[in-house]
Protein backbone atom coordinates (compact mmCIF):
# COMPACT_ATOMS: atom_id res chain seq x y z
CA UNK A 1 0.00 0.00 0.00
CA UNK A 2 1.27 3.35 -0.90
CA UNK A 3 1.25 6.31 2.14
CA UNK A 4 -1.76 7.64 0.35
CA UNK A 5 -3.62 4.20 0.43
CA UNK A 6 -2.74 3.80 3.51
CA UNK A 7 -3.67 7.31 5.11
CA UNK A 8 -7.21 7.42 3.69
CA UNK A 9 -7.39 3.44 5.14
CA UNK A 10 -6.51 5.36 8.49
CA UNK A 11 -8.75 8.07 8.03
CA UNK A 12 -11.91 5.78 7.39
CA UNK A 13 -11.35 3.55 10.07
CA UNK A 14 -11.36 6.29 12.23
CA UNK A 15 -14.04 7.42 11.10
CA UNK A 16 -13.04 10.57 9.29
CA UNK A 17 -14.54 11.90 5.98
CA UNK A 18 -12.14 11.49 2.93
CA UNK A 19 -12.24 14.97 1.87
CA UNK A 20 -10.73 16.96 -1.13
CA UNK A 21 -8.31 19.28 1.58
CA UNK A 22 -7.19 15.99 3.44
CA UNK A 23 -6.56 13.94 0.43
CA UNK A 24 -4.42 17.21 -1.12
CA UNK A 25 -2.45 17.98 1.79
CA UNK A 26 -1.62 13.91 1.81
CA UNK A 27 -0.42 14.14 -1.65
CA UNK A 28 1.97 17.32 -1.28
CA UNK A 29 3.53 15.70 2.18
CA UNK A 30 4.00 12.82 0.17
CA UNK A 31 6.07 14.55 -2.14
CA UNK A 32 8.26 16.60 0.45
CA UNK A 33 11.35 15.46 0.91
CA UNK A 34 11.98 17.88 4.07
CA UNK A 35 9.50 19.08 6.60
CA UNK A 36 7.18 21.86 5.82
CA UNK A 37 4.85 24.81 7.61
CA UNK A 38 1.36 24.82 6.95
CA UNK A 39 2.33 27.65 4.49
CA UNK A 40 4.53 25.62 2.20
CA UNK A 41 1.99 23.55 2.06
CA UNK A 42 -0.67 26.33 0.74
CA UNK A 43 2.36 27.49 -1.71
CA UNK A 44 2.88 24.03 -2.62
CA UNK A 45 -0.80 23.24 -3.37
CA UNK A 46 -1.28 27.27 -5.76
CA UNK A 47 -3.64 29.16 -5.44
CA UNK A 48 -6.08 27.15 -7.86
CA UNK A 49 -6.84 24.79 -5.09
CA UNK A 50 -8.69 27.13 -3.00
CA UNK A 51 -7.80 25.45 0.42
CA UNK A 52 -6.84 28.27 2.39
CA UNK A 53 -3.94 28.07 5.32
CA UNK A 54 -6.32 27.76 8.08
CA UNK A 55 -8.11 24.71 6.95
CA UNK A 56 -4.56 23.29 5.55
CA UNK A 57 -3.89 24.04 9.53
CA UNK A 58 -6.81 22.05 10.62
CA UNK A 59 -5.85 19.44 8.00
CA UNK A 60 -2.32 18.80 9.51
CA UNK A 61 -3.32 18.90 13.05
CA UNK A 62 -6.16 15.91 12.48
CA UNK A 63 -3.66 14.16 10.59
CA UNK A 64 -1.15 14.64 13.11
CA UNK A 65 -3.26 13.19 15.95
CA UNK A 66 -3.54 10.28 13.66
CA UNK A 67 0.27 9.92 13.49
CA UNK A 68 -0.17 10.34 9.83
CA UNK A 69 2.13 12.88 10.10
CA UNK A 70 4.53 14.59 12.24
CA UNK A 71 5.52 17.76 13.66
CA UNK A 72 8.61 18.37 13.75
CA UNK A 73 9.45 20.65 16.80
CA UNK A 74 12.92 21.18 16.87
CA UNK A 75 14.26 22.68 13.78
CA UNK A 76 13.92 26.80 13.52
CA UNK A 77 10.53 26.61 11.84
CA UNK A 78 8.06 24.11 12.05
CA UNK A 79 7.79 21.50 9.59
CA UNK A 80 5.33 18.69 8.83
CA UNK A 81 6.01 15.36 7.31
CA UNK A 82 4.86 12.48 6.75
CA UNK A 83 5.05 9.45 8.35
CA UNK A 84 7.77 7.01 6.94
CA UNK A 85 7.26 4.30 8.74
CA UNK A 86 3.90 1.95 7.73
CA UNK A 87 2.80 0.92 11.31
CA UNK A 88 1.04 3.32 12.63
CA UNK A 89 0.66 2.01 16.27
CA UNK A 90 2.99 3.18 18.70
CA UNK A 91 5.04 6.25 19.09
CA UNK A 92 7.73 7.38 16.43
CA UNK A 93 11.04 8.88 17.06
CA UNK A 94 12.74 11.17 14.47
CA UNK A 95 16.11 11.55 14.07
CA UNK A 96 16.87 15.26 12.63
CA UNK A 97 19.76 15.77 10.83
CA UNK A 98 21.05 19.63 11.65
CA UNK A 99 22.76 19.78 8.28
CA UNK A 100 20.46 18.80 5.55
CA UNK A 101 17.53 19.11 7.88
CA UNK A 102 16.82 15.07 6.34
CA UNK A 103 14.41 13.07 8.87
CA UNK A 104 14.33 9.40 9.66
CA UNK A 105 12.04 7.72 12.22
CA UNK A 106 12.30 4.47 13.75
CA UNK A 107 9.92 2.77 16.51
CA UNK A 108 11.51 1.63 19.50
CA UNK A 109 8.77 0.39 22.11
CA UNK A 110 11.23 -0.29 24.94
CA UNK A 111 12.72 2.94 24.45
CA UNK A 112 9.38 4.50 24.92
CA UNK A 113 8.47 2.68 28.52
CA UNK A 114 11.55 3.58 29.58
CA UNK A 115 11.15 7.48 28.82
CA UNK A 116 7.41 7.29 30.15
CA UNK A 117 8.85 6.57 34.01
CA UNK A 118 8.17 9.52 35.46
CA UNK A 119 9.27 9.24 39.51
CA UNK A 120 6.16 8.95 41.44
CA UNK A 121 7.02 11.66 43.64
CA UNK A 122 5.56 13.68 40.70
CA UNK A 123 2.30 12.57 41.32
CA UNK A 124 1.85 13.22 37.01
CA UNK A 125 0.09 10.43 34.55
CA UNK A 126 2.45 10.47 31.31
CA UNK A 127 0.29 9.72 28.54
CA UNK A 128 2.48 10.40 25.57
CA UNK A 129 6.03 12.39 24.75
CA UNK A 130 8.18 14.19 22.00
CA UNK A 131 11.36 12.28 20.72
CA UNK A 132 13.59 14.13 18.16
CA UNK A 133 17.11 13.05 18.18
CA UNK A 134 19.18 15.98 16.85
CA UNK A 135 22.75 14.61 14.75
CA UNK A 136 23.89 14.69 11.44
CA UNK A 137 22.73 11.63 9.01
CA UNK A 138 25.14 9.17 6.98
CA UNK A 139 25.42 11.66 4.17
CA UNK A 140 25.97 14.89 5.83
CA UNK A 141 28.68 12.78 8.20
CA UNK A 142 30.48 11.50 5.03
CA UNK A 143 31.21 14.77 3.68
CA UNK A 144 33.78 16.89 4.71
CA UNK A 145 33.68 20.36 6.30
ZN1 LIG B 1 6.03 7.93 11.90
ZN1 LIG C 1 22.03 15.36 6.69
Amino acid sequence: MTYIENSIAALQLQGYKVTTPRISVLKVLDECVHPVSSYEVHDLLGKKSGINVVTIYRVLDLLQSLQLVHRVASLSKTGYMKCHLSDFSGCHHLLVCRKCYGIQEFAAPDFCRKSMKVPPTMEFEPEGHLYEIIGLCKSCLSVTP
